[in-house]
């Protein structure tokens, strides 16, 4: 099996979004702000399509439940990851998500919600939120009922190419002026915990979930200070993160320094954000133009980068 599966976008209309994308990528957007493009995704709030090959057409979910041999036969019900990009001109609301646990029990049987983030681009002063400075529950909602919300919240500065691992229980928001590479658990389960008093265009506030944050918030949890990425690079490859939920990795591909990638997981997702090249799986090679996104499946042979590019690739 050394045929990839190329993904088209899903791109879901946002108030906070913006056009960048388009410019960025190529993307042909829909009209209006786009705040996040679903680049691979089998989440039925957007199920993205197979473009070409022998798959051509077919959703990836329906690939999952047809075919999981693709996918190393791995259990579950879903395709457990669900990689974005998300173009945040506005702030987004502050957020937390629950664990596997919590979110279990209350949220029928849902997944609880780890993400990471990798900053494509971020405007010279551009912020975000990870990690809150309360140290317990009682003094959370103290500080929220006093809108003390500069005291509460941990803000980071944020530059082109930092790294921030978002943990369940971990207060956070994408800031205004930020793109940025999102690998989740495949899980839409979000507990909105202020929204900056924002009215919607019919007037109305979106609806907060205060009692469900306080459950599961973790209060011991240390907020970082920076993104900065300390990992080292090796043979073009950094680890970012490795979770038991995925394992994500930049990938540097420079013209004098081809980088070789073993594909021995139950499957591999790959977004080329920067610059363009080409893959070779075996006999065949693949053209990858900036903004490409695919799945290189089970069983499939090394992965051979050559170009002046850089991807980020992750695998459960
Ligand atoms: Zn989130």
């Amino acid at each position: 099996m050394n045929e990839l599966i190329f993904l088209e976008p899903v791109f879901h209309g946002k108030l906070w979004g913006g056009r960048h994308m388009e410019a960025v990528y190529g993307y042909e957007l829909p009209e209006g702000p786009v705040g996040e493009c679903w680049a691979i995704s089998a989440h039925p709030h957007g199920d993205c399509r197979v473009m070409g090959g022998e798959w051509d057409g077919k959703y990836l979910s329906a690939l999952w439940d047809e075919h999981r041999e693709l996918f190393g036969n791995l259990e579950g019900d879903r395709f457990p990851l669900l990689i974005k990009i998300l173009d945040a001109q506005d702030d987004l609301s502050i957020q937390v998500h629950p664990d596997d646990a919590y979110a279990n029990e209350h949220e029928n049987g849902s997944l609880g919600k780890r993400e990471c983030w990798y900053i494509l681009h971020a405007r010279e002063d551009a912020q975000i939120v990870v990690g809150q400075h309360a140290a317990n529950r009682d003094e959370f909602a103290r500080l929220v009922e006093e809108g003390r919300w500069d005291d509460l919240l941990n803000r980071v500065p944020v530059h082109t190419g930092d790294f921030f691992q978002v943990d369940p229980g971990t207060v956070h928001a994408i800031l205004g002026g930020t793109l940025v590479l999102e690998t989740q658990e495949s899980s839409d389960v979000t507990y909105r915990v202020y929204d900056f008093d924002r009215h919607q265009p019919d007037g109305s506030l979106r609806e907060l979930h205060l009692a469900q944050s306080l459950d599961v918030i973790d209060f011991a949890m240390k907020a970082p200070e920076s993104g900065a990425i300390t990992a080292p690079e090796v043979d073009g490859v950094t680890t970012l993160v490795s979770t038991s939920s995925y394992v994500v990795d930049r990938l540097v591909v420079r013209p004098d320094a081809p980088v070789t990638y073993a594909q021995s997981w139950p499957f591999l997702c790959a977004s080329v954000v920067e610059g363009s090249g080409t893959v070779r799986v075996g006999d065949v090679s693949y053209d990858l133009p900036k903004g490409t996104h695919f799945v290189a499946p089970a069983g499939c042979a090394d992965l051979v980068f050559e170009g002046d590019m850089m991807l980020i690739v992750s695998h459960v």
